[in-house]
């Protein structure tokens, strides 16, 4: 048998870690590495397999659209290019989309929108992911992230997330754009302060800044509606869209919003890959079936039962649970998520370590009783099997 650990080590670049299992076939909610061993999948590809794995519906769009025309360059147009944008504009209220391949790029096309603006600034939160390509690195609020990688984009600003912080970084008037996550993904699922959106979306209007929000986590129903913005009742003049709306097909999408759909003009931006008729089949299916399912129903029903099984377990590891819907971050007391996420996988659980004190989930939004029961008994055993030796760390250690 193939030893696919010593392969990886041995092939893959350094910059990807050690995989934790190598994965053969999935369905629904479950996936089965190449030993056969079963895991139930509360991580979906980091939010991505919004319909699970192997859906009939996206695996019929992708089979048949990949029969008929995968790909046409952009001389061209197609009708699963068209009938997408079209799509998620309804959806989303938008006005035009550029359609791309990734999370990255859609903040890439974000920061060509910002930089139309004439205006010299970006602002972006500490903290905060907006992706790993130069310009979107820039943007990210990681320092370890982004320390090997300088000169970055010059311009970027990361600020606390405050309002207040906001409003003195915008009176100068020379800020081209605010971009920010709804719920901060990577960084474990960390909500943003009360009325942080709405103060933000005010700010911005009343000096002439963009609201650009990455929703490539949050959106394509996860939080329990289409978008997280529209739990604020405000309106952005741009998002950022990619991972759940292609449900594990590669896709990303920028939408802009009244005005801002004006500020890219011929010539300014492309893509060879960008929602070619494959891609977009995909995504219509995807899309498509959470609509006609009420997976975004799902999500906020699922979601508020997950928490409330979360608080039930009554762990005393467990400090906060944060999030929305289906994308849910619970707060550990004690350095110890990568142990939890361990013991998880070690029951059949895939859940994520975003960092040693935040657990994130984010199953897919066709969830129902029978994953939610199985997932609380595994995380429930997950927590208690954490060796008492790493609990009760030094007081003097601080989260
Ligand atoms: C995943 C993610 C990205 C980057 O997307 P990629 O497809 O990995 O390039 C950017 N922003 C947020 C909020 C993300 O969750």
């Amino acid at each position: 048998m193939t030893d696919y650990q010593e392969l990886f080590s041995r092939v893959m670049m350094k910059s990807a870690p050690a995989p934790l299992a190598v994965l053969a076939r999935g369905e629904g909610a479950r996936v089965w590495d190449v030993d056969g061993t079963e895991y139930l999948d509360f991580l979906a590809g980091i939010a991505v397999n919004a319909l699970g794995h192997a859906h009939p519906v996206f695996v019929d769009a992708v089979s048949r659209q990949a029969a008929r025309l995968a790909h046409v360059s952009n001389y061209f147009a197609t009708e699963p290019q068209l009938e997408l944008a079209d799509r998620l504009t309804r959806l989303s209220g938008g006005d035009r989309v550029f359609l791309c391949n990734s999370g990255t790029e859609a903040i890439e096309a974000a920061v060509k929108l910002a930089r139309l603006t004439g205006k010299p600034r970006i602002l972006a939160l500490e903290n905060g992911f907006h992706g790993r390509t130069m310009g979107s690195l820039s943007l990210t609020g990681k320092p370890a992230l982004r320390t090997p990688f300088q000169p970055l984009l010059p311009g970027v600003e990361h600020l606390p997330s405050s309002i207040e912080a906001l409003e003195a970084a915008l009176v100068a008037g020379d800020v081209a754009a605010l971009v920010v996550e709804p719920i901060k993904g990577e960084a474990g699922v960390v909500e943003l302060p009360e009325g942080y959106l709405r103060a933000a979306r005010e700010l911005t209007t009343r000096h002439g800044a963009l609201l650009i929000l990455d929703e490539i986590q949050t959106g394509a129903g996860r939080t329990g509606d289409w978008f997280a913005f529209q739990h604020e009742g405000i309106v952005p003049d741009a998002i950022a869209l990619a991972k759940g709306i292609g449900g594990g097909f590669p896709i990303g999408a920028l939408m802009t919003f009244g005005a801002a759909s004006e500020l890219f003009g011929p010539g300014h931006h492309g893509s060879t890959f960008g929602g070619n008729p494959l891609a977009a089949s995909a995504a219509n299916a995807v899309l498509g079936e959470i609509e006609r399912a009420d997976l975004v129903g799902n999500a906020r029903t699922r979601g508020a039962e997950l928490r409330a099984r979360i608080e039930l377990i009554g762990s005393p590891l467990v400090t906060d649970i944060q999030g929305r819907g289906l994308l849910l971050g619970v707060g550990l007391a004690e350095p110890v998520a990568g142990i939890v996420a361990s013991r998880a996988l070690d029951r059949g659980l895939i859940i994520n370590a975003a960092n040693e004190y935040r657990i994130r989930l984010a199953p897919p939004l066709i969830i129902g009783d029978e994953e939610l029961h199985e997932f609380t008994r595994l995380f429930a055993e997950a927590l208690q099997a954490v060796p008492s030796n790493y609990l009760h760390t030094d007081p003097g250690d601080t989260a």
